[in-house]
């Protein structure tokens, strides 16, 4: 077994030497009053060990990493059935692009793109007020971080609500394919929400431990979803987890990842570890920059790319 904790301990140390950090999202105003040198790392490794550094227990927004969790979550609810209204290409565009919406009537090309999780939200919904439907998400993101602290951060979801012209775009645009079922403001309400869960890296890497091992975490015996399932969402977390910086993403990192405008990446190391890095400055795809380079420079020491070394 590698050293993890010294390669976690060393590569903390040179992302916080560092000047360039990108850019805070702003666009979500709460975002943007966050402080771009924090910096956090945490790695779990299939045995449990835990390697960690850097401000991996101050709890940040993590926005887009939220949409695994929800589609863990829809799949759950309707299977494959899912894959009637949402695709599961990559985009090659931004995450709140609205171009391919008009050419592909309203059914998103994947369910990380900010249409297609809205589309999984709405799935997520159906037949539940609102406060249900949220409720059974954090409960859900709860029960896989092991700790029933975790919250929505309310001031991040109402900025969102302030400011989100571009969603409400997105969703009014949809609806009118009738490709959403309820009604746009909870579709809104209920996915700015979610996007608003903060955790804290030490958090997210236990919550995405079943997807490094087959669909259950491996201490507790629990088991989320089938093998088939967690190989499937891995699959998409590399095609589609960064946007139109997703193929950059598996060409440096390569492992499957999701990142968020919080500054946040979630990646999962097959059958090795569940990894969560934290930096709020992102690059102009909206990734996390120094994540990147700090999940590149971790899976090169280890040689962990699922490509090889
Ligand atoms: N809530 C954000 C939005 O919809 C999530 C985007 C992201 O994290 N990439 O714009």
């Amino acid at each position: 077994m590698p050293d993890l904790q010294r390669v976690v301990s060393e590569i903390v140390d040179e992302m916080r030497a560092r000047t360039d950090r990108g850019e805070v999202a702003t666009y979500i105003s709460e975002l943007g009053r966050v402080d771009p040198s924090l910096f956090g790392l945490v790695v779990i490794a299939e045995d449990g060990t835990v390697a960690a550094g850097g401000d991996c227990d101050l709890p940040f927004s993590i926005q887009s990493i939220s949409k695994v969790f929800t589609l863990t979550l829809a799949l759950g609810k309707v299977g494959d059935r899912l894959w009637r209204r949402v695709g599961k290409e990559p985009s090659g565009s931004p995450f709140n692009s609205i171009v391919q919406l008009e050419r592909e009537q309203g059914i998103p090309r994947n369910p990380f793109i900010n249409a297609g999780a809205m589309t999984v939200t709405d799935v997520i919904l159906s037949g539940h007020q609102p406060r249900e439907a949220l409720g059974e998400i954090l409960r859900f993101m709860q029960f896989l971080g092991q700790d029933p602290t975790i919250t929505i951060d309310e001031a991040v979801a109402a900025s969102e609500q302030r400011t989100g012209f571009r969603n409400r775009a997105l969703a009014n645009y949809m609806k009118s394919f009738g490709a959403i079922e309820n009604s746009v403001d909870y579709v809104l309400g209920a996915y700015f929400h979610h996007c608003a869960i903060a955790m804290s890296c030490r958090q997210l890497a236990t919550a995405g431990r079943f997807l490094a091992h087959l669909g259950r975490n491996p201490d507790t015996g629990h088991s989320v979803v089938q093998p088939e399932r967690a190989r499937r969402i891995n699959a998409l977390m590399l095609t589609c987890g960064h946007y139109d910086g997703s193929g950059e993403f598996a060409y440096r990192v390569g492992l499957p990842g999701k990142s968020g405008v919080g500054g946040g990446i979630l990646a999962v190391a097959p059958g090795k570890a569940s990894i969560a890095v934290w930096s709020p400055g992102l690059d102009p795809s909206g990734n996390s920059h120094l994540g990147r380079l700090a999940l590149e420079a971790f899976t090169k020491r280890l040689g962990w790319s699922i490509f090889g070394m």
